[in-house]
């Protein structure tokens, strides 16, 4: 029997409004399609809302979180939105459920948008998908709230600062999968200084001790997450595990139990559409171990060998149920 699965990070949503043609129901196109994450037992996945820095930005969210909506709507045979109903009886539901977040804030305020416009987005988008699993700042490059995972030395900016006071108290986590290291300690000594009440996570990133990348946590941010009981997702993508050797998936999770992530440790898989990507140098951009959603179940059994059930439980989708039941209940 499928154990369920709790997944932090998958792009789905930027694939339909992108691709000419997309289909959710497409495996040949996208890992995170729906007969893949059917096929693996997830149970639910969190759909990014992402965009790019440029002007179009805001436009493509709302899109985005239409698309959101009507793909819930138009498949209710098999999918389910994570309302309340849903996260109550969560190991019984049948149901596929998905659940918005937003990958860059560029999707709640391009460079030139006035304050108003972004809080206005912000609860247009609330209005629409229900629920946020995560905000994050930034994606690769820096824009007008802070830098981005490859843009070192540009930490958190005014309007990031604006943004977290906004959040305190909504019950969103900020996300540090996409923050430059100076990003995320602005993040945190920001919450810190002015008492906010905001989750921090990192939805999907890998530990920079078993592989040195930008986009992967520093132990000691990976410790922070864990001192706030945020939660973090671990992600599938080759450029973060290593990218000669596909057994560093385990050692990566391993890494997360070692450091006292028990209860934090969840998959952030990060299944996108790759086939018009510009960099050779990321093909393959999955491991066969790990190419589809499909694959969590033979993850889970190669981890049995160092994992007890009960950890393997955490891992699979107890740690990231619990986290949002602690938050939504
Ligand atoms: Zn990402």
């Amino acid at each position: 029997m499928n154990t369920p699965i709790f997944d932090m990070h998958c792009d789905l949503l930027s694939y339909l409004s992108n691709v000419a043609g997309a289909n959710a129901f497409n495996k040949d196109d996208i890992g995170c399609a729906i007969p893949w994450l059917v096929d693996g037992g997830v149970r639910t996945q969190v759909t990014a809302i992402y965009t790019d820095v440029n002007e179009g930005s805001m436009k493509l969210a709302g899109t985005q979180a239409d698309i959101f909506v009507d793909l819930l709507e138009q498949n209710s045979r098999e999918l389910a939105p994570f309302d309340s109903v849903f996260l109550k009886n969560w190991e019984k539901e049948p149901k596929l459920a998905l659940l918005a977040s937003i990958e860059n804030a560029a999707g709640l305020g391009n460079e030139s948008a006035e304050w108003n416009a972004i809080t206005d987005q912000l609860e247009s988008i609330l209005s629409r998908v229900d629920r946020l699993a995560y905000i994050s700042l930034t994606h690769h490059t820096e824009n007008r709230f802070g830098g981005g995972n490859y843009t070192k030395g540009i930490g958190l900016k005014k309007d990031g600062q604006k943004l977290l006071d906004y959040l305190s108290g909504r019950k969103i986590p900020i996300d540090l999968s996409h923050t430059s290291d100076l990003l995320a300690e602005g993040i945190l000594t920001h919450l810190d200084k002015e008492n906010l009440d905001v989750p921090v996570i990192a939805s999907h990133s890998n530990f920079r001790a078993i592989w040195d990348h930008p986009r992967n946590l520093t132990d000691e941010f990976a410790k922070e997450v864990i001192h706030r009981k945020g939660i973090l997702g671990v992600n599938f993508l080759r450029a973060f595990l290593d990218t000669e050797n596909p057994g560093r998936l385990f050692d990566h999770i391993l890494h997360g139990f070692e450091i006292g992530a028990d209860e934090q440790v969840c998959f952030g898989a990060d299944f996108f559409y790759t086939k018009n990507f510009g960099d050779p140098s990321r093909v393959p951009f999955y491991f066969p171990l790990a190419e589809n959603a499909s694959k969590y179940q033979s993850i889970l059994t190669t981890l049995s060998q160092n994992l007890n059930p009960d950890q393997l439980d955490r891992l699979a989708y107890k740690n990231a149920l619990n986290f949002y039941r602690n938050l939504w209940s």
